[in-house]
Parts: C-alpha cells; structure tokens; sequence
C-alpha cells in the first residue's frame, strides 16, 4: 500500500512556493526552506504569460491574480528613437479566445504572496540555508548551515540560478554573464500618465532595450532597460543604481522614456546570467526546477513561467506515481526539459534581435516584423505565441495516461 510521501523543496522563490503549493494541493507532505529571513519578492513586475496563468487558474489562483493585475491591450515595439511602432500583436480580449488565459502583468511581491496563500502555513522554514544534498538508499537528505538535516521521499532544488542543489548533483560551474545588465524601476503613478501607454512596449535600439509595462492595477510602471555591456555586474536584485546612471545610459532614447525614467526614484541594476541547456535533472531522489536547471535571459518574459509550469508538472507527477520516485521524475523531465531548452536557446536567441546595432539591420528587422504581421500578428514581434499556447495542465503522467 503506498503511504504519504513527503517532499522537501530549497528555495522558497516564485519556483518554490509554486511547486509546495501545488504538492499540498495533491495531499503530498511538503516542507519548504528558504535562506531569506522573511517571504517577499523584490519591487519588479512580472509579464504572467497565458502559459503560466493556465497554471494559476488551477492551482485555484485565477481571481486572486486577475484582482492586482494590469491587463495589456498588446505587446508594441517601438524604435528607441521616435517610437515608430514595428509591429502589435494584441492581447486583451485575444489571449483567452487563442490561448486559454488572459496575458497579466503583475507586481512580483504580489505574485509571490498569492502563490504563498496556497503554501501550508507550517510547511516553511525561514532563514533555513541548505548547503549539501545526498542520496541514501531509497531517501534524499538536505544538510542546512546549522548542521541540521531533512529526510525526504524527493529533495527538490529550486533555489535559483546559483543552485546549491545543482552543483551538488552535477558539480560546481559558474552560470554564464551575457554581456547584458539590466536596469529596473518600478515608478508609482496616482493615474495612468498619458506619455505611458497600456502595452507591454519593447523599445528596440542599437545594443539595448527597453520594456516598460504597468502593473498594480495601473497604479505603477514597471521599467527593464537592458544594455550590453562588457563590464561584470554584480547578480542581485540589491545592486543600486540612480536615476542619472540610468538616464545617462538612455541618453537620446524618445522623450516618454526620458520623462519615466526621470521620475524613477529607486533603481537597481543587474547582470544577466544564463546556463546552456542541461541534459538531465535528477539524481536518484533529488532534481531540479525552474532556474535551478534552466536559468534563461528574460527576452521572452519566460523565467518564472516556466519555474510554475515546472512545479505543477512535478506535483501532478508525484500524484501519479505515488510511492515511484523515479517514473514521476521520468515523467517530469520528459515533459518539461524539452520545452524549457527551446525557451532557454529562443529567449537568447531574441537578444541579438532586439540589439541590432545599424539602422540598416533595423529597418530589415522591422519590415519583416511587419511582414509576418500582415499574415499573423500572433506571429510577430517577440513570436512567443508557442510559447502561450502551451497547457502544462494538459500534462497526462504515464500512469494516469496508461489507464
Ligand atoms: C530583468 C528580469 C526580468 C524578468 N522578467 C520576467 C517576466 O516578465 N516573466 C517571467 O516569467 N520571468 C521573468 N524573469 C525571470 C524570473 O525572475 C526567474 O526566472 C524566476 O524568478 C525564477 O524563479 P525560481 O524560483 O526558479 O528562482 P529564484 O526566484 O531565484 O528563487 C530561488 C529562491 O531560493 C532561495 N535560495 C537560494 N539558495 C538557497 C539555499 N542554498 N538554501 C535555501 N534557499 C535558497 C533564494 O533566496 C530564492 O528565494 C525575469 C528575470 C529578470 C532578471
């Protein structure tokens, strides 16, 4: 007779809490560790793609989401210099007839705190640092910096780009800086400023981009300037920047993103790393999950989707199989590694479009945009539209697919 399993999870990120959720949510026994003294995400917004709000929908987190979210009209680009639109693909009142979910953008504190709702109150263990996995016989344990350890059915790294988890199962190697850094504010407005319009606008210029989108309702915009760089950035979110490196980086970019970013008062900066696509996740009972196995340049606003496709994939799995480890991480990895490379290769893939240097390439770049347009505009721009189509709760575990 198979009994409860129990799953332990290091990283209580978007990744994280998404995947506890949604093993609570199969009667799976979870508990949590996270490093951080307290819940949170940083001040950034978040694109939640169709893909992903399918998966938010059934984890019962539909109207939460859709209650501080901001719904786009369409995602726009724009030339850095006079805003001359290259191509729109429209969202609202599309993405649900098309895809099956509307396309959000949303606070990340406030994207982390729903997903937390559905998180057991006594499943988390804060300020908890993991610092070693190891597999004994049929189990995993996790060792923390207190020298404490956690015995577990599965141990699930989600615990980000710089995993611990991963380096202990297929050896330590450092993630790859993109020649990218990226600057981020988020900018509070008591009405919507007419200079900021209601897309997910891509402002594409010689070696940098620009997005800016409102989250909170309309209450706020979130701004991303990329910008290449050769100089090493620090990784994290808590590297400050100003308000005059960011101006001054963006000089002689069009007026309405002089006039948002003058009125940024808080600004980070960030070095954007990424890993080529891995081969296999899992090591007997410990695997992977969301940037921990796939970290990817943000250029398709992927990263967090893919993490909360990832966990509902591994919880539905684990339902399945019940007490069989290893087919449920069969199933998983056979479900989501597939998909996630090719979202890992297309969102690099799209930097080098984005950046074209000559106004040359960039006239070519946006004929074709218009071009494909013209026959589905779905299919131009940032072409993300695979991307959206896909139904992680469609996902059929051999076992159950079988019967
Ligand atoms: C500029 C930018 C814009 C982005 N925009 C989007 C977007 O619009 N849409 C989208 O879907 N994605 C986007 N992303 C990607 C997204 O932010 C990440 O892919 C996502 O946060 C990954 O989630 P995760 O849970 O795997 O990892 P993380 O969010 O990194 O979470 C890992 C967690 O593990 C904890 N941790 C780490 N080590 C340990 C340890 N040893 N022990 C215990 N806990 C530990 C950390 O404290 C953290 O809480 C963007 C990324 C960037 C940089």
């Amino acid at each position: 007779m198979s009994r409860t399993l129990r799953v332990g999870v290091i990283g209580g990120g978007i990744g994280g809490a998404a995947l506890a959720g949604a093993l609570a949510q199969q009667g799976i026994e979870v508990r949590l560790f996270e490093r951080a003294s307290a819940f949170g995400e940083v001040g950034a917004g978040i694109q939640m793609t169709p893909n992903a709000v399918k998966v938010l929908r059934a984890l019962g987190l539909g109207d939460a989401l859709a209650d501080v979210a901001f719904l786009p009209q369409a995602i726009v680009g724009r030339d850095w210099e006079t805003a001359r639109e290259s191509f729109r693909t429209p969202l609202a009142g599309v993405c649900e007839e098309l895809y099956g979910a509307p396309f959000f953008h949303v606070h990340r504190a406030d994207l982390h705190h729903i997903l937390t709702t559905i998180v057991p109150s006594d499943a988390a263990r804060l300020s908890t640092t993991c610092v070693d996995v190891r597999q004994e016989d049929d189990k995993a344990v996790a060792v923390f910096e207190d020298g404490s350890e956690f015995e577990a059915d599965l141990i699930v790294g989600a615990d980000g780009v710089r995993s611990v988890v991963r380096a202990k199962l297929f050896g330590q190697e450092a993630p790859r800086f993109t020649g990218n850094m990226c600057f981020r504010a988020v900018v509070p407005f008591d009405a919507m400023p007419a200079f900021v319009s209601p897309d997910s606008s891509f402002w594409l210029g010689p070696h940098a981009h620009v997005v800016t989108y409102y989250v909170r309702r309309g209450k706020a915009v979130n701004i991303v300037a990329v910008a290449e760089t050769e100089n090493w950035v620090e990784e994290s979110w808590h590297a400050k920047s100003s308000r005059e490196e960011l101006l001054a980086t963006f000089e002689g970019w069009h007026p309405n993103l002089q006039r948002l970013f003058e009125r940024a008062d808080s600004v980070f900066k960030w070095g954007l790393f990424d890993r080529d696509p891995m081969t296999e996740w899992s090591r007997g009972n410990i695997t992977l999950l969301g940037d921990a196995c796939h970290p990817m340049l943000p250029f398709l606003s992927q990263g967090a989707a893919m993490a909360i496709e990832d966990g509902y994939v591994l919880a539905k799995s684990l339902g399945a199989h019940g007490n069989d480890i290893a087919s449920a991480l069969r199933d998983y990895q056979a479900e989501r590694l597939p998909r996630t490379r090719r979202v890992q290769l297309e969102s690099r893939a799209r930097g080098k479009t984005y950046h074209l240097p000559s106004a040359f390439a960039q006239r070519k770049r946006d004929l074709i945009y218009k071009f494909k347009s013209y026959l589905n505009p779905q299919a131009s721009g940032i072409q993300a539209n695979w991307v959206y189509a896909y139904s992680a709760t469609d996902f059929a575990p051999r076992a159950l697919a079988a019967a």
